[in-house]
Formats: C-alpha cells, sequence, structure tokens
C-alpha cells in the first residue's frame, strides 16, 4: 500500500475536542447551546445514530433533547413538534433523522425547519445560501469530506475534483463546497459515459454512490486524494456464519495502491459527521445570538 490513509476518528475526536472547548467559552457567557433529535418509528440503525448523537453532543457540553415518535404518528404531530422546536430557546438545532416512515413527505418536514437552527443542512434555504456563495448551514457528511480534503491539501484551488453521485444531502452539497473551494468540479451519477475514464481526471475523487466498492483501483490517477463516502454492509464469509462488514464505495486494497491519500471505510467520512453536526450546532447558537463563532 503507498497511499496514506486518512484518519477520520482522529479528525472527528480532534473537531469534537475544538467544539466543547468553544462551548465551555459560551457557557461561561450563559449560553448552553441545545440540539433537538427527533426520530420517527423504529428503525435499529437510526436508534443507533441518535443514540450516539445524543452521547458525543452531551460530551461536548451542549443540551440534548431527544424526541421518540411511534412509526404511526401523524405528519401534523410531526409539523407541530417542529414548530414547537422552532419556537424553543433552548433549542439552537434541529435534526429529524431520515429515513421518516413512508406516509411521511421528508420535504414538507425540512421545510417545516427554522433555517436558522437547520444543523442538517437540508432546508431550501441553506442548500440555496450555499450554492450562491452566502453563509450558510451546510450538510455535515459534504463539510466532513471537505475538512478531510483540506488535511492533506490545505488549499484545493485548481484541483480536478470528480463527486460520483448527485444525492441533495451528499453529493449536490459536496460539489457546491468544493467549488467555493476553487476546485474544477465534475458531477458523475448513473448516467454519466465512461464512469472510469472521468474518475481517471481527477485529483480529488469523491465516492457517494451506495455500491459496494464499485469505484476500482484502475480508476484511480496515480497520487490522486480519494474520500470514500459510502457505508455498505456486505456479507464477510471469513469472520464465519452470517457475519457481516462495512465496506466503502471504493475498492479499498485496490485503490490504496494507486492513491496518494484515501479515507478508509469505516474510520474515515463516517466519524466527521457527528463532529460537523455538533460544530453546526455550535455555528447556530452563536449565529442566532450575534456571537462570532469561534474557529
Ligand atoms: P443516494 O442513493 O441518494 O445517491 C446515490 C447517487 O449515486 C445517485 O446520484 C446515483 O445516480 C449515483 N449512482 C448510483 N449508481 C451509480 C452507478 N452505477 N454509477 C454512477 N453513479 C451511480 O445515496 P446518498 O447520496 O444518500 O449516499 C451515498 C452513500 O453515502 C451511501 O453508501 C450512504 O450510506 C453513504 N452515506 C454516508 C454518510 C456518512 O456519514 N459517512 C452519510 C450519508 C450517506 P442517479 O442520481 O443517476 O440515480
Amino acid at each position: 500500500m503507498s497511499a496514506t490513509v486518512v484518519d477520520g476518528n482522529a479528525q472527528g475526536a480532534a473537531l469534537r475536542a475544538r467544539v466543547a472547548e468553544a462551548v465551555r467559552g459560551l457557557r461561561a457567557r450563559g449560553v448552553t447551546p441545545g440540539l433537538a433529535v427527533v426520530l420517527v418509528g423504529e428503525d435499529p440503525a437510526s436508534r443507533v445514530y441518535v443514540k450516539n448523537k445524543s452521547a458525543r453532543t452531551v460530551e461536548a457540553g451542549m443540551r440534548s433533547f431527544d424526541h421518540k415518535l411511534p412509526a404511526d404518528a401523524s405528519e401534523a404531530e410531526i409539523l407541530d413538534l417542529v414548530r414547537r422546536l422552532n419556537a424553543d430557546e433552548a433549542v439552537d438545532g434541529i435534526l429529524v433523522q431520515l429515513p421518516l416512515p413512508p406516509h411521511i413527505a421528508p420535504a414538507k418536514v425540512l421545510l417545516a425547519i427554522d433555517p436558522a437552527k437547520d444543523v442538517d443542512g437540508f432546508h431550501p434555504v441553506n442548500a440555496g445560501r450555499l450554492a450562491t456563495g452566502q453563509k450558510a448551514l451546510v450538510p455535515c457528511t459534504p463539510l466532513g469530506c471537505v475538512i478531510l480534503a483540506k488535511s492533506v491539501h490545505p488549499s484545493l484551488a485548481g484541483m480536478e475534483a470528480v463527486v460520483v453521485g448527485r444525492s441533495n444531502i451528499v453529493g449536490k452539497p459536496v460539489a457546491q463546497l468544493l467549488l467555493a473551494e476553487s476546485c474544477t468540479v465534475t458531477i458523475a451519477h448513473s448516467r454519466t459515459r465512461d464512469l472510469p475514464a472521468v474518475c481517471r481526471r481527477a485529483d480529488l475523487l469523491v465516492a457517494a454512490v451506495g455500491r459496494p466498492e464499485m469505484i476500482r483501483g484502475g480508476w484511480i490517477k496515480p497520487g490522486a486524494t480519494v474520500i470514500d463516502v459510502g457505508i455498505n454492509r456486505v456479507p464477510n464469509p471469513a469472520a464465519g456464519d452470517g457475519k457481516t462488514k462495512l465496506v466503502g464505495d471504493v475498492a479499498f486494497a485496490e485503490a490504496a495502491e494507486v492513491a496518494g491519500a484515501i479515507t478508509p471505510v469505516p474510520g474515515g467520512v463516517g466519524p466527521m459527521t457527528i463532529a460537523c453536526l455538533l460544530r453546526n450546532t455550535l455555528q447556530a447558537a452563536c449565529d442566532r445570538r450575534s456571537l462570532p463563532v469561534p474557529e
């Protein structure tokens, strides 16, 4: 293996420590940031995420407000809760855990969140602000990708960046952030012709596809930086009956032979997501009170 492995666990922990330090400063001025997380239904993965988010929020010195609604909660009940959280002075950030049960329209719920408290950055106002170069709450996973990329290249300006995936929650905001960093950005997707050739152009390749190990070593430009957002659970026959493991969208072992730097899965982008959520909650708490956001 020739590539440097980018340590998301260490960088996530360092960012959380910086946020905790800033929160200590705010609390000394009588401000304790608060994050409300809304979980609807019993999705096991979502329950684990929400539990982790609450634990990390408290660790960072913030208040955590968990709201669990049953899977059959009506849209009106959820919207009513969001409105109450919008009005609650103790709440600086609101996160509605996705996916929502099928009878709930996620766009309607996300639209109901006050953009000033939209710490997931999914509200169209924040997406629009990001796209037009204004200060915004930026989606957490994309922000984590850019922080990791900048840990390898402090300036990304002029780099040829290829983002594979165009979802509203990962691909598009990553592309916007890289454009804001003055990369030359290509967004690839399922209709892209000759994806391997497009990927081989990239100095910075971001994979956000959701297909296990789809991006092969031969698709990577020698020396490129590879940020793998994918989290895919696949069978792990080597570990015994019915065991599974997590892999990314990039074939790690092959890619690490060619790339200059690469994020692993797990331990790459994943840990940055919660750290960026805490960072966004700090930003929202400061912005709402017209205080400077500590770096
Ligand atoms: P989506 O399913 O919403 O989007 C996937 C994108 O990949 C689409 O734009 C799709 O193209 C594109 N795509 C699918 N198949 C191909 C293909 N064969 N060739 C080229 N492009 C393809 O996924 P998300 O953006 O929500 O998530 C992507 C991955 O990131 C998932 O593995 C998810 O688990 C992970 N993730 C990780 C997070 C973390 O914290 N680390 C947070 C969020 C997501 P098209 O638009 O044409 O259909």
